[in-house]
Order: C-alpha cells, then sequence, then structure tokens
C-alpha cells in the first residue's frame, strides 16, 4: 500500500506515520508533504492508495488541494485529518468528495478503520470497472 501523508506540521506527519506503521505492516511507501501544491503535485505523480490531508497550510489550503485533487481523480481516497472540526470545515470536505474526516491525532482503532474503509472502497470501485 503507498500512501501521502501531507500536513505543514512534521510533528503531525511523523504522528500519522508512527500510527500507520503500528496498526499496518503492508505499507510499503511512506510519502510526505507539506502544503496543498505539493499534494497535487505528489498525487499526480505517485496515485497513493490513501492520502492523510491536513486543512491548514501555507501556499494552498486543504479545501483547494482536495477540489483539485477530485477534479484529477475522482477516484482519490482522501482522509482530511484535521484539529478543524466545525461542522462547517467537515460538511464542506464531505461534499468535495474526501471519503472520511478525522481529528486529530489519530489512534490505531481509527487508522485501522479508515484503512479498512479505504480498502473496501478500491474493492467496489475495481468490481465495477
Ligand atoms: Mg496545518
Amino acid at each position: 500500500m503507498k500512501i501521502l501523508v501531507v500536513d505543514d506540521s512534521r510533528l503531525a506527519r511523523a504522528s500519522i506515520i508512527k500510527t500507520l506503521n503500528e496498526a499496518f505492516d503492508n505499507i510499503n511507501e511512506i510519502i510526505q508533504g507539506t502544503n496543498g501544491q505539493e499534494a497535487v503535485e505528489l498525487y499526480q505523480t505517485h496515485t497513493p492508495d490513501i492520502l492523510f490531508l491536513d486543512l491548514t497550510m501555507p501556499v494552498m489550503d486543504g479545501f483547494e488541494a482536495l477540489r483539485q485533487i477530485r477534479a484529477y481523480d475522482d477516484k482519490a481516497h482522501v482522509v482530511i485529518v484535521s484539529a478543524d472540526i466545525q461542522e462547517k470545515a467537515v460538511s464542506q470536505v464531505m461534499h468535495d468528495g474526501a471519503i472520511m474526516h478525522v481529528q486529530k491525532p489519530i489512534n490505531a482503532k481509527k487508522m485501522q478503520e479508515i484503512i479498512k474503509t479505504a480498502s473496501f472502497l478500491s474493492k467496489v470501485e475495481s468490481s465495477h470497472e
């Protein structure tokens, strides 16, 4: 499984990666980015199975990155990881095609739920091709 983690906080990225490695042993590649612009570019270059995306970032925020990535790939599995759990932000990202919105920090149980959801969606999508 290939994972892209984009957050302007190095600590937040490290936390996600640590939880990923605790929860799973079949992760072969983890790529990191620090803003929305990098998220778009790295997504297009690597086509990860899952993108963990922060909302508040410099250069380009997560809202705009999500829109551009979903416009590029309507099957993109984007999980928004944010401290911002205001209803407006959550409904906005779900409307724009995020598969989930989770509050920071992600624990191991939540991480397993995320991977399960993404794997399920992949199966459903490939059975419809
Ligand atoms: Mg941030």
